[in-house]
């Protein structure tokens, strides 16, 4: 655990006096610092190993965001995103909780789905009484290929069959919902279902299919919630401005689908910096969102009786620190290193947190000044950038664009032209 992840003044440091300051915080060894300061932290021989056919490695920035308190205990995000301004809003959101006493955040079970596709059953029903029968042996031979699993706790909780109408005819789903522990669980699960489904074929005379986890994992869930007091928000109006924000996300797919991008935002930048499988988490999370057969926000925003605004979000988390890339890239062990944690459900809790802050802070600076002017700022210092400012130029140039009010790249090199030519 870090001792406090409150930082006044943390943009404004170097990016080697940042690494000083998490060393402090975090506890980190001299081999930490090192893989931080590597250009390019992930050797090519294991990238190699990771992918086919590897020819180089994209790099990613690495930020931290402050300031989160998530179930009483300070923790220091990292947060792995192209995206400017998403860190910052983040650890902004994150100082507006604080006031209220951090965020509260609450995983379910780890449990997974694995789906066993039975096809050609001339009765269905009968196919799924005969399965639902012998569920015993299902999970016996379901858990006998996974020993390590079931010595740490894990492993088969429930068989479930369903008959579903397709344009294929009816077809007798199994469901294993498997306890995967601290694994994502994805290749866990797969394996058992590939074992069980001769079974289901031997019981049924019917033929299995598909054998794959289902990525809506809607029995993994996180819970999240905060207070924010009106003062730190801003005052009552800004709290009707989200509340009504979110409301708008709720009557209207087209917004919730930006809605939930926000809250993305934040889930996926914690889940690239810790190695875990993004596209998963984000197929788990909008197919949560359209569960009700309507696309909908993954959180409620409402105003309590005192006039402060209430907050809660819900949605899969499907999360390991074990298995998948996360042992294998330093840079994701580091992470999860850095937010001190112990289990893939305080991860899954985590990442919760960061995604209804992330959410807070989009809504509360759509509801106000809008976001263009933050983004415009970060904008203009990647076109300054990309002009080829360096060291101090960087920022006369940002300051020059924003003033005349011409974001743009020809007037960037433009600036810095006559900046140099000053010289
Ligand atoms: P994995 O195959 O490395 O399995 C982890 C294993 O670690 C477990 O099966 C268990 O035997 C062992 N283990 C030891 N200690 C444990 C503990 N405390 N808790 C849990 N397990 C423990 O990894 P995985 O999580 O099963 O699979 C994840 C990978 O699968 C990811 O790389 C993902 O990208 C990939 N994948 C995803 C999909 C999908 O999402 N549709 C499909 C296929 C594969």
């Amino acid at each position: 655990m870090v001792k406090t992840s409150r930082i006044p003044g943390y943009h404004k440091l170097s990016v080697s006096e940042r690494i000083d300051k998490l060393r402090e915080l975090a506890n980190l060894t001299e081999e930490d610092l090192e893989l931080l300061r590597k250009a390019v932290p992930l050797p090519i021989d294991t990238a190699d190993r990771m992918i086919e056919n590897v020819v180089g490695i994209l790099g990613i920035p690495l930020g931290i965001a402050t300031n989160f308190v998530i179930n009483k205990k300070e923790y220091l995000i990292p947060m792995a995103i192209e995206e400017p301004s998403v860190v910052a809003a983040a650890s902004n959101a994150a100082k507006m909780t604080r006031a209220g006493g951090g965020i509260m955040a609450e995983a379910t079970d780890p449990l997974m789905i694995a789906q066993i596709q039975l096809v050609n059953v001339p009765s269905p029903y009968t196919a799924k009484y005969v399965i639902l029968s012998r569920k015993r042996e299902l999970i016996d031979v379901a858990n006998s290929t996974n020993p390590v699993l079931i010595k740490v706790g894990g492993g088969v909780r429930d068989v479930e069959v369903r008959v579903i109408e397709s344009p294929a005819g009816p077809m007798v789903i199994t469901h294993l919902i498997v306890d995967v522990r601290d694994a994502m669980g994805a290749n866990t699960v797969n394996t058992m279902a590939e074992a069980v489904a001769p079974l289901i074929e031997k019981w049924t005379g019917g033929k299995v299919y598909l054998r794959i986890l289902s990525n809506l994992a809607d029995r993994r869930l996180v819970r999240a919630w905060t207070k924010v007091p009106k003062e730190a928000l801003g005052g009552e109006d800004v709290v009707d401005g989200v509340v009504y924000a979110w409301a708008f996300a709720a009557g209207d797919p087209y917004r919730a689908a930006t809605h939930n991008k926000g809250i993305m935002n934040g889930v996926i930048a914690v889940a690239l910096a810790t190695g875990q499988d993004t596209r998963a988490l984000e197929a788990g999370a909008h197919a949560y969102a359209a569960r009700n057969g309507r696309y909908e926000p993954l959180t409620v925003w409402e105003k309590d009786h005192d006039g402060n605004l209430v907050g809660y979000l819900e949605m899969p988390m499907a999360v390991g620190i074990i298995g998948g890339a996360v042992k294998v890239n330093p840079v994701a062990k580091l992470s999860l290193k850095i937010l001190g944690v112990q289990t893939a459900k305080e991860l899954a809790e985590i990442m919760g947190a960061v995604g209804l802050a992330q959410n807070l802070a989009a809504l509360r600076a759509l509801a106000t000044e809008g976001i263009q002017k933050g983004h415009m700022k970060l904008h203009a210092r990647q076109l300054a950038i990309t002009a080829g400012a360096t060291g101090e130029e960087v920022d006369l140039v940002v300051e020059e664009m924003l003033k005349r009010g011409e974001i743009r790249i020809d007037v960037a090199k433009e600036i810095l032209e006559s900046i140099r030519s000053k010289k």
